[in-house]
């Protein structure tokens, strides 16, 4: 296989360039000044690309790649692969679900504890001496509070069996109900932020959930609730989120994504009720070596003719 060219797109993981450069012809994208010119040079060679949640296959590098057969993303979001492009071309698609769900919705409850607990600012308070001056002030009790998931799918639903060890009472969003579900389903976003202490983002990001967090769900959630985002960062309206914390008119945010990613809005660096994290959802040893091996392992049965481990397309 050493003659087929792999696109690597960004420096996902090391352990994961180093089988492909073993196994494949590896080409990095990332480290090219004149990245049109690289692509341009590399088409002939070039029958994969790996992307993931940062960087995928969009429709030019689809169109500048006539031999591409296959992407193959470390990610589960699909949000930056163009799949209505790869269903024309009959590129295949695959991504990596699962094996990073516990992690991500781990995470979630973090979130949510570190915003309501203030544990960040706790942390804060003791490093710079300030508990030999007094006690911190009280805070948040997060057991029992009313939890509302926007997608009940993989991470959605790890993120409710994991509240629900809180007594949380749980209810969700999203295309359709789900028959064999406990949880109480709301048909829209506003409903279920009305009836939510803390609301939380796990659906995919399409066209459809761009800004499913706007001003009025906002509102809905209202000055005692609490957003958390471990989707992608355009499911939110940013500049809402951001006056609607400012202005105290939402209880605070644990947020993992941001709209235009590595950028943060300064806004929010002071304040105390928001929890800010560098996308790290899936950012374990453990789940990053899983999902490495099955970036492999689809690109391989790809090329050996063997049905793919986790096709989408
Ligand atoms: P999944 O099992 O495919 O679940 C996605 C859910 O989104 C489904 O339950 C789907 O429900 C819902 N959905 C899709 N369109 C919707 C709409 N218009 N309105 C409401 N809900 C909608 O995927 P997953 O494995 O749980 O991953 C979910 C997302 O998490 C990924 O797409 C990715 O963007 C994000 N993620 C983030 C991190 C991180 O590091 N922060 C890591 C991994 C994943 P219906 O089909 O019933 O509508």
């Amino acid at each position: 296989m050493e003659a087929i060219g792999i696109l690597l797109m960004y420096p996902v993981n090391s352990y994961l360039e180093q089988e492909l450069d073993k196994r494949f012809k590896l080409l990095r994208y990332w480290t090219q000044p004149k990245q049109r010119e690289f692509v341009a040079q590399h088409a002939e060679s070039i029958r994969a690309v790996v992307g993931n949640a940062t960087i995928g296959a969009d429709a030019d590098l689809i169109d500048a790649l006539p031999k591409l057969e296959i992407v193959s993303s470390f990610s589960v979001g699909l949000d930056k692969v163009d799949l209505t492009k790869c269903k024309e071309k009959g590129i295949r698609v695959t991504n990596t679900p699962d094996v990073l769900t516990e992690d991500v919705a781990d995470l979630a409850i973090g979130l949510m504890l570190a915003v309501l607990r203030r544990i960040c600012e706790c942390d804060k308070y003791v490093r710079r001496g300030a508990w030999k001056l007094g006690d911190f002030k009280l805070t948040t009790k997060f057991s029992g509070k009313r939890i509302g998931i926007i997608g009940l799918g993989r991470i959605g639903l790890a993120v409710a069996e994991r509240a629900e060890a809180f007594d949380c009472p749980i209810s969700y969003h999203s295309r359709s109900k789900k028959a064999n579900t406990k949880y109480t389903y709301y048909g829209s976003v506003v409903e279920l932020a009305s009836n939510s202490d803390i609301l939380v983002i796990a659906c995919a990001l399409t066209p459809e959930t761009t800004h499913i967090v706007n001003r009025e769900v906002i509102d809905a959630l209202g000055p005692k609730g609490v957003l958390i985002n471990i989707g992608r960062g355009p499911h939110v309206d940013e500049a809402e989120l951001v006056s609607a914390l400012v202005e105290g008119r939402l209880g605070g945010a644990g947020l993992d994504v941001f709209e235009k990613e590595p950028e943060v809005p300064e806004q929010l660096f002071g304040l105390e009720n928001v929890v800010l994290l560098p996308h790290v959802g899936s950012g374990t040893v453990e789940a990053r070596a899983v999902m490495a091996d099955l970036v492999l392992g689809n690109l391989e049965a790809h090329f050996s003719s063997k049905p793919l481990l986790t096709p989408v397309v």
